[in-house]
């Protein structure tokens, strides 16, 4: 998981104030005024082909949670990071509603993520660090929230997470990372053998990079390139290879 920097990128127009996404927001707002507890949302809208293809360059085409590069193979899914229907704080609790209702056409709220992250670990998974402080209603000031499951843009998530070889762990005990590992799988087995493969290579290229042997410096260009945003994995090579990666 590393930072999803969208400061330089305009809203989906589809989103934009007084367009569909913006006018069925405060259509949702109004309803909860009068009573309203459990919405319907439209994919047509927060998933529309503009919200994606612009979600998919911002982050390379890559999960905002494990890295993997997915649109190749998949087409990803657009993940609210609040839950818009309803939220549990634990797996065997049932969903509270409502949920995040006014961020469903919210730009900062939406994310590409692989269909495993999302579907089988975060789901509708949103714990905070005070329950108190949770936002009920559109009312409320969410950004007064702690999340424990850290958020891909507001969040730097390289100071809650690092690498031991191709196993992610909180950095320093960070319990968001923590948190953030369990909750979106950041350790299931496929996914670290995937991440493996990708370590047995750079540790063969460590060995090349460091001790000044034929190639090193194609082999320190690869570290660079393997440490950029838009590299599969990059926070392992950048938490295992401190000294290579260096531009
Ligand atoms: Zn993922």
């Amino acid at each position: 998981m590393v930072r999803i920097d969208k400061s330089g990128t305009p809203v989906p127009e589809i989103l934009a104030p007084g367009e569909e996404g913006h006018q069925k927001t405060e259509n949702m707002k109004l309803d909860y005024d009068n009573g309203k507890r459990t919405f319907s949302f439209s994919s047509r809208i927060y998933g529309h082909k503009t919200v994606k293809e612009t979600l998919k360059n911002l982050q390379y085409h890559k999960c905002c949670f494990c890295e993997a590069k997915i649109t190749h193979i998949s087409h990803g899914d657009v993940e609210h990071f609040r839950p818009k229907g309803g939220f549990q704080t634990s797996l065997n609790e049932r969903l509270t509603k409502p949920g995040y209702y006014w961020l469903a056409y919210d730009f900062s709220n939406l994310f590409l993520a692989c269909q495993i992250c999302n579907q089988s670990y975060k789901k509708n998974y949103f714990p905070l660090a005070n329950e108190g402080q949770r936002a009920r209603s559109h009312h409320d000031d969410y950004r007064q929230e702690q999340s424990l499951i850290l958020h891909p843009e507001f969040d730097n998530p390289e100071q809650h997470l690092t690498f031991e070889q191709e196993v992610i762990k909180p950095l320093h005990g960070s319990v968001r990372g923590k948190e953030t590992i369990k909750r979106t799988g950041l350790n299931r087995k496929l996914l670290s053998d995937r991440r493996f493969e990708r370590l047995k290579i750079f540790n063969v290229l460590a060995l090349i990079a460091r001790n000044n042997l034929p190639n090193m410096q194609e082999a320190r260009e690869l570290f660079r390139q393997m440490a950029l945003p838009e590299s599969e994995y990059s926070l392992m090579i950048k938490s295992n290879f401190p000294d290579l990666v260096q531009v």
